[in-house]
């Protein structure tokens, strides 16, 4: 549990974690979110989507806080005017739009002549998410067109559906490692990208607060990080974070952590499992 005087920054994974797994509803934390906005306890949504799905996503959740996408490969901070709580550029970032930008990882075109490579060696056994139609990508998802043409708008990695066997998506992960990718397995799709993960851009955002705070204050202040999520793509920041909660799938089991301590497990699925464990970390009525 949080030490008093800490101030807890919520790390959370989105879909099957903060949004429903099957129908993105957020009622069941939208009266945790509103809370936490009044405590000032910022949370930082930490997903697989798109900057294009975060900045109409956010509003939607009532944040104005960072977020981080395509699982870790970028943190975007909303500079000041829209934000109120991180006021400086933090160092090796760019100015995108309203947003300053970390990038953790190569762009998204990195990866495609080793896909193209794939594509003959694994035959039949896969499609690209970015070609795909936003209807194909809405009937796969439940989303719905116009959010899967925003899910289409990819920076940095490359979702793939799998149709083969387990032996045969094993090797296809195996040859993109040799290539020198990362791959990550979500809740529907693979996740080819760079060494980008969860967990590296969560401690680099921490850091970010932590520097921002002296440099607005002159005094330092003691943050306490606290990561939900789901599925395999998670476990780093599950790792790292200082409490992780394990939403329960009605999909799949647990991700697997080598830790033990500080580990929560929610008892509830998705966001109902969210605002419960929330709820009771922070002692939230
Ligand atoms: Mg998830």
């Amino acid at each position: 549990m949080p030490k008093p005087g800490k101030q807890p920054i919520i790390f959370s994974d989105l879909d099957g974690t903060l949004l429903d797994h099957n129908d993105y509803s957020i009622d069941a934390v939208e009266p945790i979110l509103k809370k936490l906005a009044l405590l000032s306890v910022d949370v930082i949504p930490t997903t697989s989507k798109t900057f294009a799905e975060l900045q109409f996503l956010m509003p939607q959740l009532g944040l104005t806080t960072p977020f981080i996408v395509e699982n870790g490969a970028a943190v975007f901070i909303p500079k000041p005017k829209t934000a109120t709580t991180l006021m400086n550029q933090p160092e090796g970032t760019v100015s995108i739009q309203d947003y300053w930008c970390k990038s953790f990882t190569q762009p998204r075109s990195h990866w495609q002549p080793y896909i193209e490579q794939a594509k003959r060696q694994f035959e039949g056994c896969f499609s690209l998410m970015t070609e795909m139609s936003a209807t194909e990508v809405a009937e796969l998802t439940g989303l719905t067109e116009e959010e899967a043409q925003r899910a289409l708008q990819r920076d940095y990695s490359e979702p793939v559906s799998w149709h083969g066997s387990v032996e045969q998506e094993q090797g296809f992960i195996e040859f993109m490692q040799q290539c020198g990718a990362t791959v990550l397995k979500g809740g529907r799709f693979l996740h080819i990208g760079g060494c980008a993960q969860k967990g590296i851009a969560m401690e680099w955002l921490m850091n970010v607060y932590q520097k921002d705070f002296l440099q607005q204050t002159g005094q330092q202040k003691d943050w306490f990080s606290i990561a939900l999520g789901d599925s395999g793509n998670d476990i780093s920041m599950l790792e790292l974070a200082d409490i992780a909660v394990r939403i329960r799938s009605e999909h799949h089991d647990f991700p697997i952590l080598s830790r033990e301590e500080g580990v929560i497990d929610s008892d509830s699925y998705g966001p109902t499992g969210w605002a419960e464990c929330i709820q009771r970390i922070l002692s939230l009525e």
